[in-house]
């Protein structure tokens, strides 16, 4: 039998969550990581409300929010200086709010508190995965401490390769990591404030044709500058202290910013060819990068780990291998969306030549103010869902229409009530008794009953990661529950603790 069901290699963000998801299902987990301790530098400055909703599922959205400010809009600010709101929500649809800045060592410092209570969870830290084989039923690898010793050998059932933009385990599988590099580079500046910047009251990316820049409140005390840098442009003048206390101070209106670190940055927008490969998985920036204009790169890699912990669970326990290959079907699709959204923000902020500027400015000033901005500020992110998957029936191909492949809504806090692994949800008692019958605990869905019933449905089936596996009338519950039967362990499950 081997060591460990899953061996997790890189305890960054996305490894700390993917150990803590798998920890929460009973999954014998060791996660490893070369360095010490957290990686000091806070790269994130944003979340997500999909993200927090992760966090909640491992009790760590409340320790993670105690660190965090809640941002009611984001604005592009036209070369005018006129602030146009391109989001303004304090509440979405999934019962967090939508945007949130953090700091990275502090949110990841949160998620590894939370982690050393997970007893099915060993973390080594210091410790480096130094190369692994592929065996019929798991995987050997070889652990070396990271400042050189004795290797150590591990087995694991799987491997979830969560080592990085540079991972080794994606490198040594020979998987290509295909994309783009941006040709501007981006200064970025992290500062310790007194008191909140009077004139930065949320995110603004500043579209000077001059030079384009990005500054925000990040955790309470801390705020951030970006600067890009011209393709070709020597950066070094623009790093010296009194370039950056000059480039911050027109910022500043009385308080005090002492600067932190200043390091200059390049973009990448790079996906992994393949994300399995046999019992390997990548996730994270492993598997996909994106420029930082959406602040959906670790949001992304967030996802992935809600999407493949349960997948894992599943197939540890006797489900179909081919549940494994749904993980990259549904996330593929969904980190190009937000690659290309990522990158059409950067292509409306790095705007450098007159004729662009201008025209940019010219529909974002007749935007301002209008009813339509009202409606796509507070519409700009809509219910994440997957056009294929593991569904009990293929999603809908208008996404404006789908119901299963769509995450469920929680306006409250509904999935503390769910509970861990799958779940049902219906208004209807011929419904919830055949589910019932089915093995399936059938909850009350509260205020999201109206979703259901404008959609003209009495129930939806709910994946262990909330996304509707199935949903219906009372009289087609027996398809869906047949689907999700194939689904289910043939050998009894490893136990979710509760
Ligand atoms: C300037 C900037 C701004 C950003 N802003 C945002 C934002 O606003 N919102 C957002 O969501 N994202 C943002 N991001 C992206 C986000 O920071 C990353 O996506 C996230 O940190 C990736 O997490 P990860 O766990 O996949 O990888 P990492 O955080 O890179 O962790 C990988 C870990 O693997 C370990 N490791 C590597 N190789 C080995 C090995 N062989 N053995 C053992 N351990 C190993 C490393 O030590 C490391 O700890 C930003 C990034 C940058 C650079």
């Amino acid at each position: 039998m081997p060591d460990y069901e899953v061996l997790i290699c890189g305890l960054g963000p996305v490894g700390q969550l993917m150990a803590l998801l798998l920890g929460d299902l009973g999954v014998r987990t060791l996660a490893i990581d070369r360095a010490p301790d957290i990686y000091p530098l806070p790269r994130a400055a944003v979340i997500d409300d999909e993200v927090l909703r992760i966090f909640q599922s491992v009790g760590a959205d409340a320790a993670v929010l105690e660190h965090a400010q809640v941002q009611p809009r984001a604005s592009i600010m036209t070369a005018r200086g006129v602030p146009v709101d391109v989001l303004a929500a304090t509440a979405g649809s999934l019962g967090h709010p939508p945007l949130v800045s953090i700091h990275q060592p502090t949110m990841e410092r949160a998620l590894l508190d939370a982690l050393a209570q997970r007893s099915t969870v060993d973390v080594q830290r210091g410790t480096e995965l130094d190369g692994f084989d592929q065996r019929g039923t798991h995987v050997d690898a070889l652990l070396r401490p990271a400042g050189g010793g004795r290797a150590t050998p591990v087995t694991a059932r799987y491997l979830v390769a969560c080592d990085g933009a540079g991972s080794a385990v994606r490198a040594s599988l020979g998987i290509p990591f295909t994309g783009s590099t941006a040709p501007e580079r981006w200064i970025v500046v992290d500062a310790q404030v007194d008191r909140a910047l009077r004139k930065v009251p949320h995110p603004y990316f500043v579209g000077e044709a001059s030079r384009p820049s990005v500054t925000l409140p990040m955790s309470p005390g801390r705020h951030r500058w970006e600067w890009m840098v011209h393709p070709g442009e020597d950066p070094t003048p623009l790093l010296e202290p009194h370039a950056l206390d000059a480039a911050i101070a027109p910022w500043l209106d009385g308080e005090r910013a002492d600067i932190e670190r200043a390091v200059v940055y390049t973009f990448h927008t790079r996906t992994a060819r393949r994300w399995r490969a046999g019992r390997v998985l990548l996730a994270g920036d492993a598997a996909h990068l994106m420029p930082p204009f959406a602040g959906q790169g670790f949001s992304s890699g967030a996802r992935d780990a809600a999407n493949l912990a349960w997948k894992l669970h599943s197939v540890l326990a006797g489900a179909p291998q081919q549940l494994l290959d749904t993980y990259e079907t549904e996330r593929r699709a969904h980190v190009r969306a937000m690659q290309r959204t990522a990158n059409l923000m950067g292509s409306l902020v790095q705007a450098t030549d007159t004729a662009t500027v201008q025209a940019r400015d010219a529909i974002l000033h007749r935007f301002n103010g209008t009813v339509v901005q009202r409606w796509v500020t507070s519409h700009v992110k809509p219910l994440p869902s997957y056009h294929a998957g593991a569904f009990a029936t293929r999603p809908a191909r208008r996404s404006g229409r789908r119901t299963v492949g769509t995450l469920f809504p929680q306006t409250g806090r509904l999935d503390d009530e769910l509970g861990r692994g799958w779940s049902a949800v219906a208004i209807d008692e011929l419904a919830a008794a055949k589910l019932t019958a089915a093995g399936l605990v059938v909850h009350d869905p509260g205020p999201e009953a109206a979703w259901l019933t404008r959609r003209g449905l009495t129930w939806a089936l709910l994946r262990p990661d909330r996304f509707v596996f199935a949903a219906g009338g009372g009289h087609d519950v027996g398809p869906g529950l047949a689907a999700w039967r194939a689904l289910q362990p043939a050998r009894p499950s490893v136990r979710a603790m509760s």
